[in-house]
């Protein structure tokens, strides 16, 4: 047999047939224990049977490959050579645990079965060897209890109640009138045992099997058979985790820190998970076992104590979590177990952390030379970066509201953050309990452009319905606003100002609480903490120097700024939001949506005159108005975004998500335009499409009516002239949306073109400028090089790229694609991560057509795709110049272009 497709591989002793690169064959536990083995730490001998047998098995309906029975037998031949005693040996047995271990760990969702080997024979010369009947007794009735759970399947019959054996062991402490186990004799454990047995039987109608060969047999089994646990299943979709990767089982001779007070077991990290503090980190029980310090039975003592308990074991647990760390070059989680004062290691892995904690370690283990500046940006999770910038919610207070059944519901993670406020059900409640200092939070069925200022002053946003490209998800990310979209459990009811979940209502001025980093609802109050990084940054509020997170983050963003090709931006429509995107360092501005300033002040009702106005005189009446406004916003941007460029797009929606809605709105503004009601409520009506987002929209609206690109350009170009006669450097590039043919664009580019020479004609100064489009709809791919013609810059719109390519409505879908996703028709929602071979086809298209006409041509991309860490490595990859993102997001979009330019 070659050492490639071995059955089983054995560690002991200081030697080893794998090793640490062993990850995908032996799991991430075998090659740690392997390695470990290697190196010189005291490592319990055992056994690796790996992942492909779990294929095997999993392909095979639970048959093993030929000749695993022998490689097994001999491979425990060898652990009873190291140890000098034998699996079934009534006077000196060697008993041993059966645990997975896959490829990435997934904490707590596969089966270990613990103390195997023992039977009414064995335990008698554990007792006689250990000269501890009440700890040999202990071990077998936990063995017992463990198995029958996780071999035979002896399971609680409902949720609320124990299984049946815990129930016999609580019956035992209740009656003895004692609360530990510790507290239970020997006698107590041999009759637990033989209740135990006589209660697998009466339930399960089979015996205990007794002998240590078919235990070992069963524990292999179940130990494979739950990496296709519910729990398992669940967890790898999560995580992204292939299923057909199988764990790999490890077999150990067990190691007892529950034979007295000189014995011990914990758990320690190299660093703190927490916060990343470069301190001894764990915590540990004196006479226990490893899953009494998980289950939480006793409260566990801080490693720090250790030192004055037990201090030889301590000192050795500290210099070999040393020589861990420095080996594997990364924070370390350890498993130990301390038998009569002799220490040993049941594990080590790559300790989990918090985000702060993983940039922290990151920045730290380069000072402390042990990972290169490469590496340590690979190290953070792009996303993790996220929870530096939020405000978070109170752990304790999430844990609290948890236990007292408060999480109403779970909708999507849509704006990260946490927030906590009083319901309100309007967009003008949310202004207005806002202005009386109230914090809200705005729950609406679905929101639109009119909620935009109720979404302002509300603490967060919570939604029934829609996407995470839906409106809200959009807006709320490019404001910073905690956002949990599309909740489906939740019903809302406008007209009675309440919300309800199953028997749970909810009043309007009622407390909610909500968790856009995990879309998680709860009832009541939730006590959030303010993010350093943005007192810093925006409010101010924060010395840097008194920062030691800004310190951190300031320090790893530039080195993700060293390594990067690919430029980022930002979307924002407001001055406000273009000085958030600076303070984070945005390059630029990759999308102005004009539209969202329609909607500030008063403005609305100009923008309502204008689309209502019988002909061109009355709209440009109305345009009119606009235009100095419009002028005011373009200059605040540019002011801020100094000589960086600034992508304005001319309008895009369809002009009826502006119109009036209500009776009132409607005689309203008849009143201020001076015509009836009936023949207003008529042009509403007329205006109305049964598929707006393929209507009357985009570049179309330019089309019909020119003289909106005008007052737009003139805008524009009037507030980029006087300040550059102030001195100042603006850079505007225009883009016009939805185009699909080059004549679209070229009719749209001439009106620019004419208005920004006649501005810079009147101002008697020049502006740099560039014309460009959005690439957005499959038929602008295809005929890029055409448009290519007439445009200085493409920008991927890939909000309706998606919805155009895959025929699905972007504010629809929401409704199905989970279920699509979860059934593996696709591989992720193509709103939130580019659908690469299609999508991204497309877009390989139209940027080969385009560069191969057009030299240079500049290409971004400013769909939400933009600010998602793989759809950004995609951009790398297909040769993007830039993604622009929400403001909040360009921390995420730095890291995520550094690790896509590393991993190239
Ligand atoms: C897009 O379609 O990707 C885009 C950025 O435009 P919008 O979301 O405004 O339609
Ligand atoms: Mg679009």
């Amino acid at each position: 047999m070659t050492a490639n497709n071995r059955l089983t591989y054995s560690f002991g002793e200081g030697k080893a047939q794998g090793n640490t690169g062993m990850r995908d064959l032996l799991g991430g536990k075998g090659a740690g224990l392997h390695e470990m083995t290697r190196i010189g730490v005291p490592v319990p001998p055992g056994f690796t049977i790996p992942t492909s047998v779990c294929r095997y098995f999993s392909l095979h309906h639970r048959r093993y490959p030929n000749g695993l029975n022998k490689a097994v037998a001999d491979a425990l031949r060898k652990m009873e050579k190291h140890l000098g005693r034998r699996f079934g040996d009534p006077v000196n047995p060697l008993l041993i645990s059966v645990r997975s271990g896959a490829r990435e760990s997934m904490p707590g969702m596969m089966d270990t079965v613990l103390n195997l080997g023992l039977n009414d024979l064995t335990v008698e010369g554990l007792a006689v060897r250990s000269k501890n009947p009440r700890f040999a007794y202990d071990s077998y009735r936990r063995f017992v209890q463990m198995y029958a759970d996780v071999v035979m399947g002896l399971k609680s019959n409902d949720r609320t109640t124990a299984d049946p054996l815990t129930q016999i062991l609580d019956g035992k402490k209740a009656r003895r009138g004692i609360r530990y186990d510790t507290e239970l004799t020997a006698d107590d454990m041999r009759e637990l045992v033989s209740e135990y047995k006589s209660e697998i039987k009466s339930r399960l109608g089979k015996e205990f099997p007794e002998d240590p060969y078919d235990q070992l047999w069963g524990a292999i089994g179940a130990v494979f058979g739950s990496w296709n646990n519910d729990r398992a299943v669940a967890y790898r979709e999560l995580y992204r985790i292939p299923h057909h990767w199988g764990t790999a089982v490890n077999v150990q001779a067990m190691v007892f820190g529950n034979l007295g007070d000189r014995c011990a077991t914990g758990v320690t990290f190299t660093r703190d998970p927490a916060t990343g503090d470069r301190r001894f980190y764990g915590e540990f029980l004196v006479n226990a076992q490893g899953e009494d310090v998980v289950a939480g039975i006793r409260t566990p003592r801080s490693i720090i104590e250790l030192k004055r308990v037990m201090p030889t074991a301590f000192n050795k647990l500290r210099r070999i979590c040393k020589l861990l760390e420095k080996h594997f070059r990364e924070m370390q989680d350890i498993e130990f177990t301390i038998e009569d004062d002799n220490l040993w290691v049941l594990q080590t892995r790559t300790g989990k952390r918090t985000g702060f904690a993983s940039l922290r370690i990151a920045v730290d283990m380069v000072k402390e030379r042990i990972i290169s500046k490469q590496e340590a940006l690979l190290r953070v999770e792009p996303d993790q970066l996220n929870q530096l910038l939020r405000p978070i919610f109170d752990l304790q207070g999430k844990e609290n509201a948890q236990q007292e059944g408060r999480l109403l519901g779970r909708g999507l993670a849509a704006g990260p953050g946490a927030a906590t406020g009083r319901i309100v059900f309007h967009a003008e409640d949310a202004v207005a309990w806002n202005s009386r200092g109230e914090r809200v939070i705005l729950c609406r069925i679905e929101t639109s452009p009119d909620d935009i200022r109720g979404m302002d002053a509300a603490q967060g946003v919570l939604t029934a319905r829609g996407g995470m490209t839906s409106h809200a998800a959009l807006v709320a990310r490019q404001m910073g606003k905690v956002c949990v979209a599309g909740c489906e459990a939740l019903q809302i009811d406008y007209a009675d100002r309440a919300l309800r979940v199953d028997q749970t209502e909810l009043r309007e001025g009622d407390w909610i609480s909500i968790d856009g980093s995990t879309g998680a609802v709860f009832r009541g109050e939730i006590q959030t903490l303010p993010s350093e990084i943005l007192q810093v940054l925006l409010n101010r509020s924060l010395d840097a120097r008194h920062s030691n997170i800004y310190q951190y983050f300031s320090k790893f963003m530039k080195w993700a700024d060293q390594t990067r090709k690919l430029g980022v931006r930002t979307n924002a429509d407001q001055p406000d939001q273009a000085a958030i995107a600076r303070a984070f360092g945005s390059e630029g501005i990759g999308l102005c949506r004009t539209e969202h300033m329609f909607f500030q002040g008063d403005r609305i009702q100009a923008v309502r005159e204008m689309i209502l106005a019988d002909d061109e005189t009355g709209r440009r009446r109305a345009l009119a108005k606009l235009l100095p406004m419009q002028r005011e916003d373009f200059k605040g941007i540019f002011e801020i975004m100094g000589s960086l460029p600034v992508t304005i797009r001319t309008l895009d929606p369809p002009l009826h998500e502006f119109l009036p809605k209500t009776n009132t709105e409607i005689e309203e503004l008849a009143e201020v335009m001076g015509v009836d009601v009936g023949t207003l409520r008529n042009k509403v009506n007329v205006l109305q499409e049964f598929n707006p987002m393929l209507g009357h929209r985009g570049c179309r609206l330019g089309i019909s009516y020119p003289e909106i690109t005008e007052m737009q350009a003139q805008a524009i170009f009037e507030a980029a002239c006087e300040l550059r006669r102030e001195g100042q450097n603006p850079f505007p590039e225009i883009m016009i949306p939805l185009v699909g043919s080059r004549q679209e664009l070229h009719e749209q580019r001439v009106i620019v073109d004419r208005v920004a020479a006649e501005a810079m004609k009147a101002f008697g100064i020049k502006v740099r400028y560039l014309i460009g489009t959005m690439i957005e709809l499959p038929r602008a791919c295809m005929v890029a090089d055409e448009i290519a013609e007439e445009a200085e810059f493409f920008s991927f719109g890939t909000n309706d790229l998606t919805q155009t390519c895959l025929g699905l409505s972007r504010d629809d879908a929401g409704k199905f694609l989970p279920s699509y996703v979860l059934h593996g028709l696709l591989p992720d929602d193509p709103f939130v991560s580019i659908d690469q071979d299609g999508v991204g086809a497309l877009m390989r298209i139209a940027i080969a057509k385009g560069r191969r006409r057009r030299k240079g041509l500049e290409m971004g991309i400013c769909g939400e795709h933009g600010g998602e860490p793989r759809s950004i490595e995609f951009c790398h990859r297909i040769g993007l110049d830039y993604v622009s993102c929400s403001p909040y997001r360009i921390a995420i979009a730095k890291l995520s272009a550094a690790q896509a330019a590393l991993r190239k």
